[in-house]
């Protein structure tokens, strides 16, 4: 029997308020592992400079936004910061086709969305080490006016009093150390015993074996 049998692969869902680093973390993880992707969101938010169509989200009009609401396209959806977000629903089965783990990169409120329709996600909570930094780590992105920035730091208060709601917490004190956490999760959650499509099978050729050895 293999150590990795065959597991149904499950989406893992990073929250954090704005600016801690969990779009970092999602990005880097996909960048170090085959079996990862990232899940690329659907919003009505305007492209920042650096932000590509199709790679960074899927930009739409508010009205198409809606359509997509409408005909049950997304697995999830939330307004955040004035602006609707989304999962397309083909993000996860996609992956699940494919044998990825899906990384989901969304709020608190699209995390408890997504909890309850797909039961096997494992969510992570990623926290800054300190106030300080995240404020700073808002300003050094600088992707944000002061404005939007102060707006973000207050929905940060808020969002920070969800942590205790998910299942995992990282400290993206060090990037890599939080990168190597976020891995220690995947590998444990794959060895969960509900996650192997095959366990009766498996089991049962164990036992064949162990009865040839006994001659029975
Ligand atoms: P979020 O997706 O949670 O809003 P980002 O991933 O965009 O946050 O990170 C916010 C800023 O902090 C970015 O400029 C990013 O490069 C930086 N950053 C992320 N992780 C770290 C880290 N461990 N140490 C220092 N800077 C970091
Ligand atoms: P940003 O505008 O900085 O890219 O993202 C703003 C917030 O929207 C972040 O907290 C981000 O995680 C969240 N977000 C991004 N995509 C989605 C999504 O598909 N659904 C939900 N609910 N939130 C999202």
């Amino acid at each position: 029997m293999s150590d990795r049998g065959t597991i149904r692969t499950f989406p893992v869902i990073f929250a954090a308020p704005s600016g801690a680093g969990k779009t970092t973390i999602a990005r880097e993880l996909s960048t170090r592992r085959r079996d990862v992707e990232f899940s690329i969101s659907a919003t009505t938010r305007p492209a920042r400079r650096t932000e590509r169509d199709g790679v960074d989200y899927f930009f739409h009009t508010e009205e198409e936004f809606r359509r997509m609401i409408a005909e049950g396209e997304l697995l999830e959806w939330a307004e955040v910061h004035g602006y609707l977000y989304g999962t397309p629903r083909r993000n996860l089965v996609q992956a699940r086709d494919r044998h990825h783990f899906l990384l989901l990169d969304i709020d608190v409120q699209g995390s408890r969305q997504v909890k309850d329709v797909v039961p096997d996600a494992v969510s992570i909570f990623v926290l800054p080490p300190d106030g300080a930094e995240l404020a700073q780590r808002l300003i050094g992105r600088g992707s944000e006016d002061g404005e939007v920035r102060r707006h973000r730091l207050l929905a940060a208060r808020e969002e920070l009093n969800a942590a205790a709601e998910f299942d995992y917490v990282v400290v993206n004190d060090n990037l890599a150390a939080a990168v190597g956490s976020v891995e220690t999760i995947l590998e444990a959650e794959a060895l969960r015993i509900f996650r192997r499509v095959d366990l009766q099978e498996e089991v049962r050729s164990l036992i064949s074996d162990v009865d040839r050895v006994l001659g029975r």
